[in-house]
This record gives C-alpha cells, structure tokens and sequence, in this order.
C-alpha cells in the first residue's frame, strides 16, 4: 500500500509486467511503422515515462516532439481540454503517433485529434499504455494498448494524483474513493 495525499492505493501492475507490456507494444509499432519514419508526439505530462520506456524498447531511431494538453483536476476529469503545448508544425505529412499514458472517456484524445488534423498528416496512430474501455464514449480506433483496465483511477509510471505519486515505477489502484 502506499499513500499519495489523501488517498490509499494498492499495487495493481508491477514493473516487470510494465515492461512485458511495453515490449509488446514496441515491437506492434517496430513492425508496423518502423519505415514510415513516424513522429512521436507523447502528452505531457503522464506519457513521460511510457515513451521513455517505448523509445528504448523500438527498434528504430525515435523522433519525438513532446505536447500538452490537460483535462484532468484531482481523480476526475473535467470535460474541457485545454491545450498548453500544441502539436508542431512538422506533423504536416508525417505519420504522428499519439502516445498517452491512460485514455478514460476519449475527450482529451478526441480533441487532440481534431486539432493535430489541422496539420495535415500523412497518417495518425494512436498508442495508449492503459485504456479504460469502460469508460471510453468516443469512437476512434486505438491502435495500441499496453493494457485494458477497469474504471478506477490509478497512479504512479507516470500518473499523478495532483502532481503526486507520478514517480512509482509500479502503478497502483485507489483502494478506497
Ligand atoms: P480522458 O480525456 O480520456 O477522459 O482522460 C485522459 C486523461 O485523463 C489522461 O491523459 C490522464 O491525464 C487523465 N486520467 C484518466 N484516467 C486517469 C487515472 O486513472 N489516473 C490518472 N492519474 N490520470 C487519469
Ligand atoms: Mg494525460
């Protein structure tokens, strides 16, 4: 158990499993786009950790162009998305991938989306490391998912409660809301 604010949370996936599922999703994304010379723009700030860990585990050179874009305020999210960093201008007709670190209902990727189609890109990807498929209302494709999990709200690989807990190399599951 650990303590982040409030809040007790139990382990839920450990590092080991995290690197199983890494490794798969790298080599999913290695055979599918490791010609197209793909961009990787990972949302700060929970996709640090998960894009520093694909990085390492693909089998080409990366490039990377990190965004921001925020919806969440304490364990829920509050339905407006707000860009801070927004996608570059060199997504014009490249293949981009989109990397979060965990999509809930879809807004904040949807809106994302929208905004990176100004850009016009050769092609989009999205990769998520976890994905609530309970939660999700929206209706694009995720193409791919380190993992698949229930609609609790979980810290740590890069996931904060209020900017705590985001350091844990495991992640852990809200034991009591
Ligand atoms: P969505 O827009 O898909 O509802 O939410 C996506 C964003 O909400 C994620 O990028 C993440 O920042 C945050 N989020 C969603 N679920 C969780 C969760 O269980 N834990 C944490 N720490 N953040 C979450
Ligand atoms: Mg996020």
């Amino acid at each position: 158990m650990i303590t982040v604010h409030d809040k007790q949370f139990r382990l839920y996936m450990t590092e080991q499993e995290i690197r199983d599922a890494v490794t798969r999703v790298a080599s999913e994304i290695s055979r599918d786009l490791g010609d197209k010379k793909p961009l990787f723009c990972p949302v700060l700030t929970g996709s640090y950790m998960f894009m520093s860990d694909l990085a390492r585990a693909l089998d080409f050179d990366a490039e990377m162009c990190f965004v921001k874009y925020s919806s969440y305020s304490g364990m829920s999210s509050t339905g407006v998305v707000k860009t801070v960093i927004p996608f570059p201008d060199k997504c014009r007709g490249r293949h981009v991938v989109i990397v979060e670190d965990i999509i809930d209902s879809g807004v904040t990727v949807e809106t994302m989306l929208s905004e990176l189609r100004k850009k016009e890109p050769a092609g989009v990807s999205i990769a998520t490391f976890l994905f609530k498929p309970d939660a999700f209302v929206k209706d694009f494709k995720i193409d791919y998912v380190g993992r698949s999990i229930p609609n609790d709200f979980i810290v740590g690989y890069g996931l904060d409660y209020d900017d705590k807990g985001r350091s844990y190399k495991d992640i852990y599951v809200v034991s009591e809301v």
